[in-house]
């Protein structure tokens, strides 16, 4: 047995006070979100319609290193950070690897993943505003979840769009929201305009990330007193994430370790692009030699089968276009059970630092997913989040290679979430009754015939 402790905690005072900038390291920055409109960047104040304001400022800022996390932020991450990183022995152990491999867990609080860490400072960030309320989407429920917790800590209002499938086989996540106060509305619905033309194009639609995005910013900019804010994707959500990354940072130099590889899931980029943030900055700067390893679902295959191209974010083609690796607007994904993973984009930083070579992607289906999942369950006794298992998937799969070359290799992973609520993912696995949904390019050629013509 190595010295290392099975899980390395930070003290409550080691935790970061500032978050890290990952644009900042980068050589060719990501390219802007640019007004439909007028094919031009989208200014401050046009964003600042839909966003909070200080947050249209982290939007913005492709510069400056390090952001001082508010005093009050830091108090609501001491309820559940820092999160531990465990040394995952057992698991090596049934794997017969030489192997080290590490997980970052991000369950352990009541939304059950990362998500809060982003949710927290949006909610503070719209109450330093003065504002009453904010609008949402929420796919799989994790962060329409987050977002109800940190609006009831603020005493906000929180309306959330929920994506019609999930609002009706994850009741439960429901009701979690309506518990912390949020209202909750099936996607695409009758309250909105947008909805309702979406209602009209597609009858009977389950909905998707894409037209609940549309309607939430509908109701945002119509709504006195209100902002739209997003869970993912955006620049300033992987700001917020980054804390995963400097907290693992900090763990592995106090156990002396470097990683070799670093492997997370990728559904918009928020959780990956927050624990490789410091990761990445050394490997841009040459101080770290370490391959960095997204993770996405073979239903939505964005960073692998995807498009590099200016795209809507939405389905109802309201919000500002970013540049990234996209299957389209217009893709809905078959009903995959990582309803977190289910968006057509990427985050453009990601993206961009794809597009550059400093990471790669791979896709895996889902049934290998639950494979995955289910081993780590049995070995480590937690249960993962379907999204977090495709990053157990990958690192199980490198620690395997690891035992056919006999490379000790340290392994880092992110463990995003917790699955109790997709237990219904988890039945069909168990009943032998789970599907592997690949898009034909057929598919995929119709998701970019609605691509904006956009350089
Ligand atoms: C939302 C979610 C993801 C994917 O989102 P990213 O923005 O790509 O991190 C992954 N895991 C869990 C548990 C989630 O809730």
């Amino acid at each position: 047995m190595s010295n290392i402790p099975y899980k390395t905690y930070l003290d409550e005072s080691e935790m970061p006070k500032q978050w890290y900038n990952l644009r900042s390291a980068m050589p060719n920055k990501p390219a802007p979100l640019v007004n439909p409109g007028t094919g031009q960047p989208m200014t401050a104040e046009e964003l600042s319609g839909v966003f909070c304001e200080e947050l249209v400022a982290q939007e913005l800022d492709e510069t400056t290193p390090y952001i001082d996390i508010p005093e009050e932020i830091r108090s609501f991450y001491k309820m559940y950070r820092p999160s531990p990183l465990v040394r995952a022995y057992c698991l090596e152990e049934k794997l017969q690897t030489p192997a080290k491999l590490y997980y970052k867990f991000e369950g352990n609080n009541t939304s059950g993943s990362h998500k809060l860490n982003s949710a927290i400072a949006q909610a503070y960030y719209a109450k330093k505003q003065g504002l009453k309320g904010v609008t949402t989407e929420t796919g799989a429920g994790q962060w329409g979840t987050a977002l109800s917790m940190a609006c009831a800590y603020f005493e906000l209002d929180c309306k959330v769009f929920m994506v019609k499938v999930s609002y009706e086989q994850k009741p439960f996540r429901r009701e979690v929201m309506r518990t912390y106060g949020a209202s909750v509305t099936p996607s695409p619905s009758m309250k909105t305009e947008v909805g309702k033309k979406i209602l009209a194009q597609h009858p009977g639609t389950t909905g998707s990330l894409g037209c609940a995005i549309s309607e939430a910013v509908e109701v945002a900019v119509t709504n006195e007193g209100y902002r739209y804010v997003l869970g993912s994707v955006l620049n300033q959500v992987l700001l917020h994430q980054s804390i995963i990354g400097l907290e693992t940072e900090a763990a592995l130099k106090k156990i002396g370790v470097k990683p070799d590889i670093i492997i997370g899931c990728a559904g918009g980029g928020s959780n990956l692009g927050g624990l490789i943030a410091p990761f990445m900055r050394d490997k841009i700067n040459g101080d770290l030699d370490c391959r960095i390893i997204a993770v996405e679902p073979a239903s939505c295959p964005s960073f692998t089968r995807g498009k590099f191209a200016y795209d809507f974010c939405d389905t109802g083609m309201i919000c500002p276009l970013a540049k990234m690796y996209t299957l389209g607007s217009g893709f809905i994904p078959a009903p995959n059970h990582a309803g977190g993973l289910r968006f057509h984009g990427m985050s453009t930083t990601l993206s961009q630092l794809y597009h550059d070579g400093y990471m790669e992607a791979i896709a895996v289906p889902q049934t290998e997913v639950f494979e995955a999942a289910t081993r780590f369950a049995r070995t480590e006794g937690i249960l993962p989040a379907p999204e977090s298992s495709h990053a157990i998937k990958a690192a199980i799969d490198e620690a395997l290679k690891c035992k056919e070359t006999g490379e000790e290799k340290n392994i880092v992973f992110g463990l995003t979430g917790t699955g109790y609520f997709d237990l219904v993912a988890y039945q069909k696995y168990n009943d032998g009754i789970m599907d592997d949904y690949i898009p034909t390019d057929e598919d995929l050629e119709k998701g970019w015939a609605g691509l904006p013509n956009v350089e």
